[in-house]
């Protein structure tokens, strides 16, 4: 296997200088255990703090080496502190998602054991879904680009929630087929749509493109949600879900709201896919209140690597990196039935440095 594959690197802000280089040790590691061919960083600089310096949001040439990468990580942009006019934080990133149309938000949730439980619920121990947030249109289509917004004066702003059929299913044959791959590995095989499709036309046309994917996948259980008896849902019996697929602003809150239930923002991984591109970045922020501190727990961000180099083996055709993903996902589970794995996060003493060290040496040993 000669073919080395490239990936565009942004470090961004905060934290995410110290996630990325805890994410980065841990895939190449994996991947050399692997014995496959070293992945090949390319920089790319960009966020709230080059904006304040610079007064652009990301290198002048930074979006088209993004887009030719083989996938791009990202640790985590913007800073409250620093925001354009309109008082919105800097973000290039939501901008990439627009132009490479990664439509699909892949942030998976799951608890691990020793992890303290927020629910007293023992099932809550079996927590184990994957919320997919469309993630280039929804409401979040206005904030993509800056300008969309319809800012009339002083008086009245107007954000738009905008839903297309091409985008629609192809989120739906995503999360179908999703759940048909979560499904091969032991899951039920269970696809909720998430809507208001009660009170929106934007989400009744949601849920009727829903309707039409679905009979095409035979195999896998269709059900509904809205969006509010959802919210109540994921406190009362998140154990019960496979795959949700949702609106942009919907997905966004919801997952805040998953994170917490297995523990915190530090273990939220997300992969943003489109047909020809992905990034992947912690579904964190940039965490300034914690930054050059060694504290954040950088597993987002290496879970966040894992689902980087199983998109690479399916979209590159190396399933190689799928067991290198597998290597690092199976090392993480392992930290922690251990408990081995005790970032300060959740109370523990361990730092970034000494959460990825700790996984370095559980891979290692296996
Ligand atoms: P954004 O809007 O960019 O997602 P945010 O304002 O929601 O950012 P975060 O930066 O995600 O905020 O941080 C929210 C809280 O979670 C902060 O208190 C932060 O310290 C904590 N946090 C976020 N990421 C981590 C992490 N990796 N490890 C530990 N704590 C974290």
């Amino acid at each position: 296997m000669n073919h080395r594959l490239q990936i565009a690197l942004i470090r961004g802000d905060g934290i995410g200088h110290e996630v990325t280089a805890a994410a980065l040790s841990v895939v190449d590691a994996a991947v050399k255990r692997c014995g496959l061919s070293k992945l090949s960083y390319e920089e790319i600089t960009a966020g709230a703090a080059y904006y304040a310096a610079t007064g652009r949001d990301i290198e002048p040439d930074g979006e088209a080496r993004a887009a030719q990468a083989d996938a791009i990580f990202l640790g985590a942009i913007g800073l409250p502190a620093i925001r354009h006019d309109d008082g919105t934080e800097i973000s290039p990133h939501l901008r990439l998602r627009d132009q490479l149309e990664l439509y699909a938000g892949v942030r998976p949730v799951k608890a691990y054991p020793s992890i303290p439980q927020k629910l007293a619920d023992p099932r809550a121990a079996a927590i184990d879904f994957v919320i997919l947030r469309e993630s280039t249109e929804g409401l979040f289509y206005s904030a993509a680009v800056h300008g969309r917004s319809d800012i009339r004066g002083d008086t009245e702003v107007r954000d738009t929630l905008r839903i297309t059929r091409a985008t629609t299913e192809k989120l739906h044959r995503f999360a179908f087929r999703l759940a048909q791959k979560r499904q091969a590995r032991g899951h039920v095989g269970l696809v909720t749509c998430v809507d208001k499709a009660n009170v929106f036309a934007s989400m009744a046309f949601f849920r009727k493109i829903f309707d039409e994917i679905a009979p095409q996948f035979t195999g896998v259980a269709a059900g509904y949600n809205y969006v509010d008896a959802q919210a109540l849902d994921l406190i009362r019996r998140p154990w019960d879900f496979d795959v949700l697929v949702t609106e942009n602003m919907f997905g966004d809150i919801l997952s805040d709201l998953a994170g917490g239930l297995v523990g915190g923002m530090g273990m939220a991984a997300c992969a943003e896919i489109g047909d020809e591109h992905g990034l992947f970045q912690p579904a964190h922020g940039s965490a300034p209140d914690i930054m050059q501190q060694d504290k954040a727990n950088p597993l987002a961000a290496i879970l966040s690597g894992a689902l980087m180099l199983d998109y690479l083996a399916e979209q590159r055709a190396m399933p190689g990196y799928a067991k290198a993903a597998l290597l690092i996902e199976t090392a993480v589970q392992a930290g922690f039935e251990q408990n081995r794995l005790r970032p300060m996060e959740f109370g523990g003493p361990m730092g970034t440095r000494a959460i990825t060290a700790e996984l370095l040496a559980l891979l290692d040993n296996r």
